[in-house]
């Protein structure tokens, strides 16, 4: 889409979106819809080639049917006239030349269908390209649309999207946009982030979060609104992003920014200090970590070492398996670089929205990825992959306070199971002569129901808890965590979810363990005297969101966070809970 430049400016546009990273940016947008998918390579046996010849003939007809929907909806919301560009696409999906060639290359490699699609495809786009007559070079980009709606549906659910380094500072505008596109976005470059999809939970908006990149999800079409010459406004802090903002609203925005600095000034400045409360309890706060050179941060901001390390960002970065030798380096470095104080290790959580596009012959495609094969069930089936994990932060033990814990425990037996494997690697090392931490103190996160409800027979074979409240509440209240459509009706303050996690920690604390909250809710400061207050005993967050958990903690007094729980645990609205919190932790943040 493209304005025209003797066009009046577009009136200003002010639509609501789901606050996901504070902050405020403005700039001209970069839209993001489609990027080069990451293909797999692989060899096809004989039994199944001319099945694959039928996924791809299936591809282009399930790419037909979306072209046409698209076409349809844009008729409908621009006119005929616009839904015409999309002809052009319908005449690549039946051009014969692009699909015998691809059959062609299929009969000669026997490579895996979609690897031949893209190499016809990428020789078809640059031989387009360099014609010297725009109307062809067009023709070039239609072909490369396409070709990536095409390679999204012979990929499935594994398609994992690619956000290119931007030319100059800009506001991205995207449909959606991967775990690993957002940990690819360039902080200089990328301004803040708009996407049509995604919720505050959402692991894409979690890595946005920890980069400072202001962000605001669920805009719904945003991307369809959009012309190429708009100017964006994000504010992260209510959810709101302003298009066109005229003169008088970037004015008003100008001066909320500066108010908004200086109270992130004033919590920055009271960050050095420790996180004890008026009545002298020391509460740790501790940092969520997706890469390894995050370290720095963890520091710079002061928090109590690591809570929960993602290791999944090693693995969803690289082209292959991270070796034993690579995850013992990355992890040796970071236990290092932040020893005394601990780093807690969570093993590999691949699958549910972090589908791993190198290994994508490892997950099937499923209807319900968040209930399906993902992280300790991925690992517990593939023990070659989750043996060399174990064993590297095993060795990793031995040089700081390293501590290790499981993902998606479903309860006690699954618990004994993952434990049983690292008992085999403790016996490999210790045979091979490699040193480790016998006494490593290995955690279940609690992000399932059933982990909760058996909390006290999981607690028997647990050195400690850590809740994954962003699991947990999806799973309780049965809200798919990235589902924009159902984003408010994910409630931390459900009753529900307040006495499951009540029930967690007079658990742990009766096997006297302790219980770490590493989910967002952790990092809201309306939350830190409720989960305090509740008894859970340290809490983990993006480093940027630790300075005002810190100022809340400064502020108030334990006892008065219990009494705080106590009230809301007798209540029985989630809405009326969340505004005695909120207007607990304004109180204290004024202060
Ligand atoms: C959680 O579920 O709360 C959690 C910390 O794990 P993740 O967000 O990586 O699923
Ligand atoms: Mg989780």
């Amino acid at each position: 889409m493209s304005a025209d430049e003797n066009q009046p400016p577009r009136p200003e546009l002010v639509l609501p979106g789901i606050s996901a990273s504070q902050g405020i940016a403005y700039g001209p947008i970069f839209v993001y819809l489609q990027s080069d998918l990451e293909v797999p390579e692989y060899q096809v046996e004989k039994p199944k080639w001319s099945a694959e010849v039928t996924r791809f003939e299936q591809a282009l007809l399930a790419t037909r049917q979306q072209v046409q929907k698209i076409m349809a909806e844009v008729e409908k919301n621009l006119g005929e006239e616009e839904a015409r560009i999309f002809d052009a696409h319908l005449l690549v999906l039946e051009d014969q030349a692009l699909i015998s060639e691809t059959i062609r290359d299929f009969e000669k490699t026997r490579l895996n269908i979609e690897s031949c699609f893209d190499r016809v495809a990428r020789r078809y786009i640059s031989a387009f390209e360099e014609i010297d007559d725009e109307y062809l070079r067009e023709r070039g980009g239609d072909i490369r649309d396409v070709a990536q709606r095409v390679l999204g549906n012979l990929l499935g659910g594994h398609a994992g999207q690619r956000l290119t380094k931007l030319a100059e500072k800009r506001i991205v505008v995207a449909n959606d946009i991967s775990p690993s596109d957002a940990a690819g976005l360039d902080r200089s470059s990328a301004l803040g982030v708009v996407t049509d999809s995604g919720s505050k939970t959402s692991h894409a908006v979690i890595v946005a979060r920890s980069m400072k990149i202001p962000a605001v999800v669920g805009l719904r079409d945003l991307t369809a609104k959009v012309q190429a010459t708009d100017t964006l406004l994000i504010d992260g802090y209510e959810g709101v992003v302003i298009l066109n903002p005229t003169e008088s609203t970037l004015f008003r925005y100008g001066q909320i920014q500066r108010q908004k600095r200086s109270h992130e000034q004033k919590l920055l400045d009271a960050n050095r200090l420790p996180a004890v409360t008026l009545d002298g309890v020391e509460l740790p706060l501790r940092a969520n970590i997706e890469k390894v050179d995050e370290s720095a941060l963890v520091k710079d901001y002061h928090a109590a070492g690591v809570g929960l390390f993602r290791t999944e960002f090693l693995y969803l970065a690289a082209t292959s398996m991270p070796t034993e030798e690579e995850q013992y380096d990355s992890y040796r470095r970071l236990a290092e670089a932040l020893a005394p104080a601990p780093v807690t290790i969570r093993t590999l959580d691949l699958g549910g929205d972090k589908p791993i596009a190198s290994q994508a012959h490892l997950f099937p495609k499923e209807n319900n990825p968040f209930l399906g094969y993902r992280a300790i069930r991925f690992c517990l089936d593939h023990p070659d992959i989750f043996k060399a994990q174990l064993r590297a932060v095993l060795r990793a033990s031995a040089h700081g306070d390293v501590r290790l814990m499981y993902p998606m425990i479903s309860g006690h037996e699954e618990m004994r199971r993952a434990n049983a494997v690292l008992a085999e690697c403790k016996a490999e090392l210790k045979a091979e002569g490699k040193a480790f931490d016998p006494k490593l103190r290995v955690g279940s996160m609690i992000e399932i129901p059933s982990a909760a409800m058996g909390a006290d027979m999981l607690a028997r074979e647990c050195d400690f808890f850590s809740i994954g409240t962003n699991d947990l509440i999806q799973y309780l209240l049965a809200i798919d965590r990235v589902n924009d459509r159902i984003a408010h009706l994910y409630e931390p303050t459900h009753p529900a979810v307040l006495r499951t996690l009540r029930h967690i920690v007079v658990e742990a604390h009766r096997a006297r363990i302790k219980v770490s909250v590493c989910g967002e809710m952790a990092g809201d400061p309306v939350f830190v005297a409720l989960l305090f207050g509740l008894g859970v005993d340290e809490l983990s967050m993006t480093p940027p969101l630790l300075p005002a958990a810190k100022y809340v903690i400064r502020n108030m007094k334990l006892t008065d966070a219990r009494k705080l729980a106590q009230q809301a645990l007798a209540m029985d609205s989630a809405k009326a809970i969340q505004a005695l919190c909120a207007e607990f932790a304004e109180e204290r943040l004024k202060a």
